[in-house]
């Protein structure tokens, strides 16, 4: 059992575009696109701005990506964020912060561990900084995390045993499905978790926005600060217009310029 206190997101996806198709449907209209960006998912956003109003050629009035794409956000015409899109995989959280991450549902799509697959007798817990620093605090939630544990452990030994015996043709799977499925009852909302989080750049911005404030639970304004950090190196154009501040308490947080696009 590891006690973890930091996220970590890795990308394993990200928004490309195809250049060849974009030269031939600008062939097909006997027009052109200047433009200065390398970034998919920051091209494809121009693109879909300038398919609304076919500002190719000679009617392309805005140059840069840069200026483009800032002053889509400017304008608030956020719906042509959406085609950018992410995959996420993050780990090193606890079941409390994806409960609240779950809750963003437009432009987002998620696959999370199971706990009634996978098997938490190794598993790790994230410890809150606010106990963490206090020895007196630590120590009371490490004896319940670990008691907690313990009862996990003990409940699928017994539950598997019980499950075999009232169903001996069941798969194996099948059987510690459910003596897990019951077991993890009594996990904390601290044990850690992973997913695929898959979001577009609307929805990115969104929950870097509310997730990033100093309204925030600390765990997922940690997360939503490192989100702000990757999101500004994948595509700046896109993302710099948020600013990480610190925070009264120390910490870091978010301040978004443009509430919501
Ligand atoms: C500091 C903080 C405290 C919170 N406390 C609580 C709490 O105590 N209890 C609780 O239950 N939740 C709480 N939440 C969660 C919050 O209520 C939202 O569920 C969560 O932040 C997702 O926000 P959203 O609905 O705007 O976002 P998304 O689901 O990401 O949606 C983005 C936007 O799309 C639009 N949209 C999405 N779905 C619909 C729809 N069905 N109909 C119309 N428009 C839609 C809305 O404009 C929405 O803002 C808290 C959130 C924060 C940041």
């Amino acid at each position: 059992m590891r006690i973890l206190s930091e996220p970590e997101i890795y990308i394993v996806g990200r928004q490309s575009i195809n250049d060849a198709e974009v030269q031939r449907f600008l062939t097909d209209h006997e027009t052109s696109w200047q433009t200065d960006s390398e970034i998919g998912s920051e091209l494809v956003v121009e693109l879909a701005g300038r398919v609304c109003y076919l500002s190719f050629g000679d009617k392309q009035f805005r140059k840069t990506n840069k200026d483009y794409v800032g002053n889509l956000i400017n304008q608030g015409h956020g719906s042509v964020l959406e085609h950018a899109v992410w995959d996420l995989l993050i780990t090193g959280v606890s079941r409390s912060l994806t409960h609240e991450l779950v809750r963003h549902r437009a432009g987002t799509g998620i696959s999370q561990l199971s706990q009634r697959y996978v098997d938490e007798s190794t598993a790790d817990f994230i410890e809150p900084a606010v106990i963490a620093g206090d020895p007196e605090t630590h120590t009371i939630w490490l004896h319940a995390v670990e008691a907690s544990h313990q009862a996990y452990i003990s409940l699928v030994e017994k539950l598997a045993s019980r499950v075999q015996q009232q169903f001996p043709d069941l798969p194996r799977t099948q059987r510690m499905k459910m003596a897990r499925e019951a077991a993890r009852s009594v996990l904390p909302n601290a044990t850690e978790t992973k997913l695929l989080f898959s979001a577009n750049a609307r929805a990115l911005r969104w929950i870097i926005t509310l997730r990033g404030t100093d309204g925030a639970e600390p765990e997922i304004r940690k997360l939503a600060v490192k989100l702000c950090r990757l999101m500004q190196r994948e595509a700046p154009h896109l993302f710099d217009d948020f600013e990480i501040v610190r925070l009264n308490d120390g910490t870091e947080g978010v301040h978004a310029t443009h509430y919501k696009v």
